[in-house]
């Protein structure tokens, strides 16, 4: 029997299941409503990887190709010391090797690629209506402008109240809404919830500057106390500004709720301790135009369901922005849930219990963090800045044993013949 799902949030995940959705005819027939806050898609963000498992899906959807198409032209990471002088330099890490740099070997622009699923999600669903033609099944729709304010849970179904005022009940709703998701809140209770998110003490801002003519293709990195700061030019005309502390922890977190130019100013505070283009760094900040700042933490959680609501991405198992991880872990979970949906066709516990148990244990190794290289001072700084320069000078990041499968993960992707891949 068809089903009535909700997808709350239009990032990465939403759009990416509900692409996925579309290749069964049993899914296909659902009718599926993705609502997002933000009046328009929210293409915005710095650069994004994919690795591990997120290969083999994209290729299996289609879509590793126009992935490769917009991945960023960055060939590696350059550390410097206050005068701008290089001390060390590593080059791209490869898919299947661990690396000191920031780049990987797929890095995209997280706009391109929020744009690539949603694109493909409508193009899809296209495909499955020109197929069937007058006797197509199901819809998908987006909703922009709207989001989730109650939830009340039934034996079999959900019933939402949107910001609108508007209520409507659903068979199953996806909480894709991010790291602070507040489905997850309405669905497991305010306190459950909030605790689902560990924070890493660690907060970053992001922000574009203008290029500089002496900037290559190489992300530069400086590490002073407690903070590091990075520039990025991914191949634009404008450069990325990236700026992770540990310094100012509980101002930053009570600053989040406030107007942008407030968080901004409280943002100065740490440009203050910058000695590497520090004017460069608060004109930028001053000007820009797209700052975005957020805590760095992890969501974990028990169950990923309850009833009928489900959590996917960031919202169920976000490993942290900084591990590079946060697209992998989401598409694992948007595939193996399509695939559970196929095959478990209306029976949606059997299909909520299979994908809790088959997506916990790569998102659990996904979820183990690297060292974070946050000295608090200048002595610790010194050192961090010397390690990179003798592992630079001495070629240790090329002695780097491969992985002992792609992206480092041991876990072997199930197969869902239920779904069908179109090869163009
Ligand atoms: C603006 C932005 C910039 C980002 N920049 C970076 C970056 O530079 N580097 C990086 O590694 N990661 C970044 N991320 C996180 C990254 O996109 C995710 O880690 C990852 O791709 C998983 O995607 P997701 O769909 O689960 O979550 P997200 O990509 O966070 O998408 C969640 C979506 O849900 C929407 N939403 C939130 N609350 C509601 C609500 N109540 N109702 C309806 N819609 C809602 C949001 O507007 C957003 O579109 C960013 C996320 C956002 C939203």
């Amino acid at each position: 029997m068809p089903l009535n799902i909700l997808i709350v949030g239009a990032g990465i995940a939403g759009p990416a299941f509900a692409s996925l959705l579309q290749r069964s005819s049993v899914t296909s027939a659902h009718h599926v409503t993705i609502i997002e806050r933000s009046p328009v898609l929210r293409a915005s963000g710095q650069q994004i990887d994919f690795k591990a498992q997120c290969i083999p899906i994209l290729e299996k959807m289609n879509l590793l190709k126009a992935m490769r198409e917009k991945t960023v032209a960055e060939t590696g990471l350059e550390v410097v010391d206050g005068n701008d002088k290089v001390v060390a330099k590593f080059g791209i890490n490869p898919a299947d090797r661990n690396g000191f740099a920031l780049t990987s070997e797929y890095e995209i622009m997280r706009g391109d690629m929020v744009r690539v699923f949603y694109e493909d999600s409508l193009a899809q669903r296209a495909k499955v209506e020109h197929e069937e033609k007058q006797s197509a099944k199901g819809s998908l729709t987006y909703e922009f402008n709207k989001s989730i304010e109650a939830l009340h849970h039934s034996a079999n179904s959900a019933e939402v109240t949107f910001s609108d005022g508007q209520k409507k009940e659903y068979d199953l709703v996806i909480g894709a809404d991010g790291a602070s998701s507040r489905t997850r809140r309405l669905a497991f209770g305010r306190d459950i919830g909030n605790a689902a998110f560990k924070s890493l003490g660690i907060h970053t801002c992001y922000f574009d500057m203008p290029r500089i003519p002496s900037e290559g293709g190489m992300a530069r990195i400086r590490f002073v106390p407690a903070s590091f700061f990075v520039t990025r030019t991914s191949g634009r005309p404008v450069t990325g500004a990236l700026v992770f502390t540990k310094k100012d922890a509980e101002v930053l977190r009570a600053s989040y709720g406030k107007p942008i130019e407030e968080q901004k100013k409280t943002w100065m505070g740490i440009m203050e301790i910058n000695d590497w283009q520090k004017e460069r760094f608060v004109e930028g900040l001053k000007n820009s135009v797209d700052f975005y700042a957020h805590e760095q933490g992890q969501v974990k959680i028990d169950e990923l369901y309850k009833g009928r609501v489900a959590l996917l991405g960031d919202s169920g198992y976000c490993p942290a922005p900084f591990t590079g991880l946060g697209t992998t872990c989401s598409l694992i979970g948007c595939y193996i849930l399509a695939g559970e949906l196929a095959r478990h066709g209306d029976d949606v516990d059997t299909a909520l219990k299979n994908y809790q148990k088959l997506v916990k244990p790569p998102i659990e190794e996904l979820q183990h963090l690297p060292y974070l290289p946050f000295p608090s001072s200048r002595v610790g700084m010194w050192v961090v800045t010397n390690i990179a320069k003798w592992i630079y000078k001495l070629g240790i990041d090329k002695m780097l044993p491969a992985k002992d499968t792609e992206g480092g993960t041991k876990w072997a992707l199930p197969e869902y013949p239920e779904l069908k891949w179109h090869k163009e």
